[in-house]
Formats: structure tokens, sequence, C-alpha cells
């Protein structure tokens, strides 16, 4: 491509690590549950021209001239997304999921008001509160968890904190929870003590938009998720809500917390929104369950903790201490990716090591699916991957491994 000639010739050193970030994703299997792997048309919509354009303001009301095609491309991904999750009202243009969150808590909270969310340790996210992020210095907030015993939330301990709290907001939604949310028993809950409820659907936009996961567009007040994680519409975030708060939303984006839209950006997201409208992604995120199904059975099989006990989505998440007292989420990460699996360590319930060591690891199967494993290749995998665990020191069985999964990779190409 002439493309990449010039951008070697300008600037070799940015030229060379994306061609190595490029072998580097053939030739690992991502297996890092908020990662994907876009199509060759949402990468041409997102590296298009359309960065060079200042579109601030909305379809139809921008501060600048000559926005009529931005006009276009920005309605094309409100409809398909208003259309994908079922919403009155679609905003497409937070720069994150993490903007998305800061857009609705600008909305509708003001500072130090209360909001009720995950634990990080129990799979809630940074955005929902905790206090390195915004969240956490602009607001006061407690946190809900899952019962230790079952792995699930613990819905009656969440209704009583929420009596007790008295939040502003209650926050569903997680990064690192194998299980569905009951969103209605939460919007209750919400309804009961006066509460905004909003759902951060970021990890599973795709599940949802295929009909496979509890969707809570109608049921919370607010929806926020990310668009490159199971949906495979490149990076960014969005917003959902109903036609009475939509006017909020959009102040509270634009001009509240940011500038520009980034309409390459939102250009992928409608291409990746019309190809989730499509029969091959609903087939795509059905086979996304199932992997994800397969390998946490092979875990349990082989002797592993699943928190929870399984998942109903596209995430395993194991709890190393039983089987492996002695082996960190750090030293299984590590391992792993020397082998070319790429997960990440992960704080289990009841976390006893810190967030930089932690007790297990993440496992997720949307970009392995991209790919076109089914079950049984994911079962395989899974398979190496407890070997590994089992005999850390084997470098022989280590090499084995690597040759595998990199036989693997060449089977199963990303671009060709
Ligand atoms: C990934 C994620 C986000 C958003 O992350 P960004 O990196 O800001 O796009 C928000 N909430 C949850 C629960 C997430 O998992």
């Amino acid at each position: 491509m002439s493309d990449r000639s010039r951008l070697s010739a300008t600037d070799p050193l940015v030229a060379d690590a994306i061609a190595d970030e490029r072998t580097r994703q053939e030739q690992n299997l991502e297996m890092i549950a908020s990662e994907n792997h876009v199509s060759e048309a949402v990468l041409q919509a997102q590296g298009s021209i359309l960065t060079n354009k200042y579109a601030e303001g909305y379809p139809g009301e921008r501060y600048y001239g000559g926005c009529e095609h931005m006009d276009t491309v920005e309605q094309a991904a409100i409809d398909r997304a208003r259309d994908l999750f079922g919403a009155e009202h679609a905003n497409v243009q937070p720069h994150s999921g993490t903007q998305a969150n800061m857009g609705v808590y600008f909305a509708m909270l003001d500072p130090g008001d209360k909001i009720m969310s995950l634990d990080l340790n129990h799979g809630g996210h940074l955005s929902h509160g905790h206090h390195v992020n915004f969240s956490g210095q602009f607001y006061e907030v407690e946190q809900y968890e899952v019962d230790p015993e079952t792995g699930y939330i613990d819905y009656d301990a969440l209704e009583t904190l929420a009596e007790e709290f008295d939040p502003d907001m209650i926050v569903s939604g997680s990064s690192a929870y194998p299980r569905e949310f009951d969103f209605e028993q939460i919007s209750a809950v919400a309804d009961r003590v006066g509460a905004y409820h909003l759902a951060d659907i970021a990890h599973v936009t795709g599940l949802v938009a295929a009909d496979l996961h509890a969707n809570p567009v109608g049921t919370a007040d607010f929806v926020t998720g990310s668009t490159h994680k199971t949906i495979r519409a490149g990076r960014g975030g969005m917003i959902l809500t109903s036609e009475d708060h939509a006017e909020a939303i959009d102040k509270a984006i634009f001009p509240g917390g940011q500038g520009g839209p980034l309409m390459h950006n939102i250009a992928g997201k409608a291409v990746g929104f019309k190809e989730a409208q499509s029969d091959d992604f609903a087939g795509y995120a059905r086979q996304v369950v199932i992997n994800a199904k397969a390998m946490a059975s092979t875990f349990r099989d082989r002797g592993l903790s699943v928190v929870s006990g399984g998942t109903d989505k596209h995430l395993v998440l194991v709890d190393l201490r039983d089987s492996h007292p002695e082996l960190t989420g750090k030293d299984a990460e590590q391992r792993l990716e020397e082998v070319g699996i790429t997960v990440n360590k992960n704080t289990v319930p009841g976390e006893t090591r810190s967030p930089f060591v932690t007790s297990g690891i993440r496992v997720g199967t949307p970009a392995l699916t991209t790919r076109g494993f089914t079950e049984p290749v994911v079962e395989d995998v899974a398979n190496y991957m407890v070997d590994l665990l089992d005999n850390p020191d084997d470098d022989e069985l280590a090499e084995m491994i690597s040759r595998e999964i990199n036989y693997l990779s060449q089977e199963y190409p990303i671009y060709g």
C-alpha cells in the first residue's frame, strides 16, 4: 500500500512499530476480554481524512461550515446505534467509555453527590468511582460486592446498602464479572431510593446488540458503552438514553466535557454498527459465548476455580488461589505471554494480593472468535494454558506449546 510506504519514509520508527504490532497481533492469541480485531472496513473509516474535520455540535447544528458529510456519517452512527439497542436517543461522540460515563455523571449529578457501584476487586471499573479516577474524587462513593460463596452479585446486600447510603446514582455493569446483571432488579432498587440507574455495558455491547445478553435500554435511565470491545466498531464510547434526558446528555458531552468530535472514530462506529446489524455478526456473538463456556468447562474439568462457576458471556475469571496457591496472576500472565497467549492478571473477589500482582487471570474469547476459533480449538488452547500453569518451570513443554500457538495463529489469520 502506498500509504504505508509514505509513513515509513516520513517516520520509520512509527511505521516499524505499527508493522511489529500487526505481527504481534497475528502471532499471538489475544485473550484480553476487552480487546477485539476490527474489520478492514472499520480500519479504513478510522484511518480516513475525517480526522481533518472539526464538527463541534451535532448533525444539523454545527459550529463550523462544511459539515454536511460529517452529518451523514454521525447520523448513520446514531441511527444504527438506536436500531441495534432499541434506544430513543444515542450520543456517539464520547471519545471513550470512561468519557461516556463522565457525560452521564456531569449531566445528572453535582460534585459531592453519591454514586453506588460494583467494587473494582469484584469486577467493577475505575470510572465507577475509584479513588484514582475523577469519579472517585468528585463524588461520594459506596460499593456493592459479589457474594463470596457464589460469585454472583449479592442483590439483598445491594438493596440494604442502597437504603443506608441513599445514592443519587446506582451504576451497574462491570469489567470482570462473568455473569449477567439483573438490570430490572437494580432499577427497582434505584426507584425505591430515588436514584438514577446507569447501566454500563462496555464489555457486552456486542452481546446486547445480538440479543444474547439482557438489554438495559428502557429499564435503566442511562446506558453507556465502549465501541471497541465485543461490538468491534473501533475505539470509542456511546451513551443511550430516552428522549427526556437527550438534551442534558448531549450538552454534557459537548460543550460540557469534550471539544470537537473524533469524526474518523465516529465513522468507524457507523461502519462497525452496520456490521453488527448483520446475521454474520449474530453468529459471531453466539460463538463468542459458546467459546467462553467451553473454556470455562475445560478450566473447571482441569481443576481450576472459575469465579461464579462459569460464565454467561465472553469472559472467564480464574481464581488461582485454590489450584495454584504459589502462582500469582502476574506470574501466570507472564508465563502465558511467553508462549504467545495474551491474558491479563486480574483481582478476584476476596483478593489478598495487590492489583499489580493479583490472584487471578481474566480470559476472554471475543478476539479469538473473530479469528474463527470454535469450541474444539478453544478447548485445546485452554488445555495448553492449564498444562503450562501446572508446570510453570517446564521449558520443554513451554516450547512445545509455543509451537502449537504459532501454528494456530497461522491457521487463523486476522487480516489475511
Ligand atoms: C472498558 C470499560 C469502560 C471504558 O473504558 P475506556 O477504556 O474508557 O473506553 C467503562 N466501563 C467498563 C465497565 C469497562 O469495562
